[in-house]
């Protein structure tokens, strides 16, 4: 099988899995146990921590381990908008953010929280200045994902950071010189998150230099093990949590640490960082070579995904006037893994929503499917991928003519 899906998930490294295996069997101990084992259980978790934080340049009391982005996405959302009460708070998201965002925030909207989803342009680019203009009074949360998981399109996380955070000064400073008469409450700093889950392979995904206050990410996006993520949310700010029970996690997320996982995350990481820069390459170059060669077969082709402006690793294509669906069914039988949209809204045949909110027609978006390519692609797989891709299309193109002919 050819797997090109890996936006989805990538296959866990060798090192990862030998380097959790003690943690099954020799130090199975739970890391909150104050006995000997339980402490060397405690010693993997704060190695891993420490060895995490320093990759993310900040510290490890700053790190929230749960079970995976989806946690993390539903922490920080209902962590912030839990401190408050719900008519009160307003956040600031964009249309076409994972589920695992938009659909918190769905709930949050049906008991009075205020959300406002922003738009984006055709190539699925939201606006920084467009993030300031909606920020009201009792915005609380601004929740911008840094690279979306359909079309691999990065936002600029850095610049809307720094204009946040200019935001949250200047209006700091306003206050303080207002005379103490008329001043009123302090104003609350407006809190930052990026879910960075389909970013950290190929992007730096430093907190603090991106001027993001909360941060979700994923192990099993980076050849790693599946079921643990984090959030990374700093010390000082507050959060209530989701879960209640053994005050694990600063308190914030109770439940026995998941030992092995959260040191395979941590190896992980560390093999990310010593590979990203030539793996990135290694991409870049097939997804340019399968473009190319795509092309030519099919001049009718429509990229979704903005190549200058996107993770090189994604590939979202449609064919006028075929379903996505059943494009990558046909692919499945001849070997090759994709994906429609986002793979984790796959199983229902849905229109993408971030393909609509770029402006594509519905034809469009049903159309479109998500090649994602990987560390272990070859080369040899690209060059059967061009050739099975356009023979599958017209095939396709031409049963579809000759029902409706
Ligand atoms: N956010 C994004 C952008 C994703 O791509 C995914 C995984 N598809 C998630 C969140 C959810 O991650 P997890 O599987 O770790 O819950």
């Amino acid at each position: 099988m050819i797997y090109l899906d890996y936006s989805a998930t990538t296959p866990v490294d060798p090192e990862v899995i030998k380097s959790m295996k003690p943690f099954f069997s020799d130090h199975f101990a739970n890391s909150a146990s104050v006995h000997t084992p339980g402490q060397t259980a405690l010693k993997a978790v704060d190695d891993a921590r420490y060895l995490i934080a320093d990759k993310l340049k900040t510290k490890g009391n700053n790190l929230i381990f749960t079970s995976g982005a989806t946690e993390a996405n539903n922490l920080a959302l209902f962590g912030i908008a839990n401190n408050y009460t719900f008519k009160n708070v307003h956040i600031i998201t964009t249309k076409i953010e994972h589920a695992s965002i938009l659909e918190p925030c769905h709930y949050l909207e049906k008991r009075g929280v205020k959300i406002t989803y922003l738009p984006v342009d055709h190539t699925g680019l939201i606006k920084p200045d467009d993030v300031i203009a909606h920020i009201r009074p009792e915005t609380r949360l601004i929740s911008i994902g840094y690279v979306n998981s359909e079309t691999g399109l990065i936002q600029p996380i850095k610049k809307i950071g720094r204009l946040i955070s200019n935001y949250n000064k200047k209006r700091y400073t306003e206050w303080l010189n207002t005379p103490t008469r008329r001043r009123g409450v302090k104003p609350i700093p407006i809190l930052f998150h990026t879910d960075a889950t389909q970013a950290l392979n190929f992007l730096d995904c430093a907190p603090r230099s991106l001027h993001v206050d909360l941060m979700s990410l994923s192990a099993h996006k980076i050849y790693g093990p599946k079921g643990i993520g984090l959030l990374y949310c700093h010390s000082d700010i507050k959060l209530t949590p989701l879960l209640y029970g053994g005050h694990q996690e600063r308190n914030i997320r109770s439940g026995t640490v998941n030992v092995p996982a959260v040191v395979g995350f941590a190896t992980a990481f560390k093999a990310l960082s010593h590979q990203q820069k030539k793996i990135s390459k290694h991409i870049a170059n097939l997804r340019t070579l399968l473009l190319k060669n795509l092309k030519k077969e099919l001049p009718k082709l429509i990229i979704n995904t903005q190549l200058e402006n996107s993770i090189p690793s994604v590939l979202s294509l449609s064919f006028p006037s075929l379903e996505g669906d059943l494009l990558q069914a046909l692919l499945d039988k001849q070997g090759v893994a994709v994906s429609t949209g986002s793979a984790c809204a796959s199983g229902d045949i849905t229109t993408s929503h971030v393909l609509q909110a770029m402006g594509k027609s519905e034809l469009v978006a049903r159309g479109a499917i998500r090649l994602s390519l990987g560390k272990q692609t070859t080369l040899k797989e690209i060059k059967i991928v061009t050739k099975i891709l356009p023979a599958t299309i017209k095939k396709l193109l031409a049963s579809s003519h000759s029902v409706t002919g």
